[in-house]
């Protein structure tokens, strides 16, 4: 079970993939890719794709050359089934349509959300309850579909904002790492519980989040290690990290440091 992602300018789905395969160690049962297909500067109308197999990752890798699915901004993941059956549907990452859209019946549904999680949501029952009574429709079994249709249910145009306050509600251990349809160029991670650091790319514009500095090796060798509540806000040439609180964190309570 593992998480990488990334904001950058070119096709990021190859290196995203070759992440996924140097996290496969840990074992996972199924694994998936989202992208926003509008951060690579295609025409308008781009949006988030994604693309899951309950087969290994390099099945994924020949699914996303087929398709294909191409983007500069993504997020991808294996995971070790918690809640809900390792079936296709439950393979992560999900999407919020946001309510009273029902993806399964509708082609040109687009997705507002999609989201990677590690770990496990406690209160996900209360969580489904409320957010059904709200209009969601829900695709999986699994607890992470709650934190989706959460963020979707808090966003008002800013992502970094709404998973703040989703994370606020949620019980139990998560990492995350978050896509939103309206900012291409943006992914929010967070951990709690999980592991998750920060890879920084000094001279260039792309940064990436990962469960484990392994995944991002060849990619870069300069980590910022995430503590307990931190939440990372990547974008294009920038990056911030607040606590728990909300405060922004500096260079100096969250290091840069040299992996070999
Ligand atoms: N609890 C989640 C699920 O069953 C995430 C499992 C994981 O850590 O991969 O889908």
């Amino acid at each position: 079970c593992g998480i990488v992602g990334a904001v950058s300018l070119r096709n990021i789905v190859p290196v995203l993939v070759q992440g996924l395969q140097r996290l496969e160690y840990r074992g996972y049962d199924s694994c998936g890719v989202a992208v926003h297909t509008a951060s690579l500067g295609v025409a308008s109308g781009g949006g988030l794709q994604r693309a899951r197999s309950t087969a290994r990752v390099a099945e994924l890798l020949e699914q996303v050359q087929r398709v294909p699915v191409q983007g500069a901004t993504g997020i991808a993941h294996t995971r070790w089934a918690t809640h809900g059956a390792p079936v296709q549907s439950n393979a992560h990452p999900h999407f919020s349509y946001g309510p009273k859209v029902d993806a399964s019946s509708n082609p040109d549904a687009v997705g507002r959300v999609a989201l990677v999680h590690n770990g496990i949501i406690e209160n996900h029952e209360p969580l489904r309850a409320a957010l059904q009574a709200q209009g969601y429709i829900f695709a999986s079994q699994t607890d992470t579909e709650v934190i989706a249709h959460l963020i979707d249910s808090l966003y008002t145009g800013d992502l970094l904002t709404a998973v703040q306050a989703a994370i606020a509600q949620l019980h139990g251990a998560f990492a995350i790492a978050v896509l939103h349809h309206d900012e291409p160029h943006r992914v929010v991670a967070a951990r709690a519980g999980s592991p998750l650091v920060l890879g920084v790319c000094q001279d260039g514009q792309e940064h990436f989040v990962a469960s484990d500095a392994m995944a991002l090796a060849g990619v870069t060798d300069q980590i910022i290690y995430l503590q307990e509540g931190d939440v990372v806000d990547l974008q294009l040439g920038r990056y911030c990290i607040t606590s728990r609180e909300g405060l922004l964190l500096t260079q100096e309570q969250r290091p840069v440091r040299t992996v070999h």
